[in-house]
Order: C-alpha cells, then structure tokens, then sequence
C-alpha cells in the first residue's frame, strides 16, 4: 500500500494556511478574495498560499494534511457569517480568525440589492483601499511571532 505523503511547512509544502471566504455576489466576500491573492502575491508561494476550503468538508487528504503541516492557518472572511472559520473549525483545525466587517470596518453590500435599478460592474463595488488595509493585516497577521 502507498504511503501517506509527508508534509513539512517550508520544505515540501507552503509554509502558513489562509482559507478564505469568497462570496462573490457581496463586497465583502470579493474583497476577501483579492487581498488573499495579494497577499500571496507579496509573500510568495513558500511563506503562504490559500488553500482548498472545498477541500475539508470533503476530505481531500492534500489538503487536510498541507493544513495540519502549517504553522498558522488563518481564515479571512467577509461578514459575520464567517463561513470560511466555520468549515475549519468543523474540520477540527483552530484558526486565527480575520473578519473584514468587524477587523477593517467594512460594510457589507449585497450586489444583488441594485438588480433592477442601477447596477454596475463588478469592480465598481470593490474599494482597492479596503483590500489593501485587508491585505496588511493579513500579512501582519503571518508575520508576527
Ligand atoms: S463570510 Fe460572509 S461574505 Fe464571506 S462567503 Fe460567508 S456570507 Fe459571504
């Protein structure tokens, strides 16, 4: 039978684990999104990566084991509904939680709320200020000791 991979933060395997909400009908979930990218962007592969929410509830062992491997694994969502907290508490990891709504103070928008009157495009609801406040606090979130 094969054996099960090994997995070692910073030497076969990203160093922390960000999991992050992405609701893509509601600013705060794409800009949750984005300042996770960026994030990844400014620390590289080795030191971050975001990984396969999907992947817990279901079980996929990569993923279950590139996250027990991490050093901190932190999740990031958008509004009090903190899905992306939830679905790794459920899988019995203990994340360090950011919430844009309550941490950056964000408010959340719907898109849908302008169906019907004048919506616009997508971007037009995402502040490039909040993701990157997002992205620093993500990234002070990783760095500090
Ligand atoms: S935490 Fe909020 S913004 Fe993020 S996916 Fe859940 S409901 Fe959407």
């Amino acid at each position: 039978m094969k054996e099960e991979q090994q997995w070692q933060a910073g030497i076969n395997t990203h160093e922390n684990a960000i999991f992050s909400c992405f609701g893509g009908a509601s600013n705060t979930g794409i800009t949750s999104g984005l300042a996770c990218l960026e994030v990844v962007k400014e620390l590289g592969l080795q030191k971050a990566a975001i990984m396969c929410l999907g992947g817990l509830p279901t079980s996929v062992k990569p993923v279950l084991g590139k996250t027990r491997a991490a050093k901190k694994i932190i999740t990031v969502d958008g509004c009090p509904f903190e899905c992306s907290r939830k679905i790794v508490e459920q899988a019995g990891f203990k994340p360090i939680s950011i919430v844009l709504t309550r941490d950056i103070g964000m408010k959340k928008k719907g898109l849908s709320e302008d169906i019907g009157r004048e919506i616009k495009g997508v971007m037009e609801y995402i502040s490039d200020d909040e993701v990157k406040k997002a992205k620093e606090l993500i990234v002070s979130t990783i760095m500090n000791e």
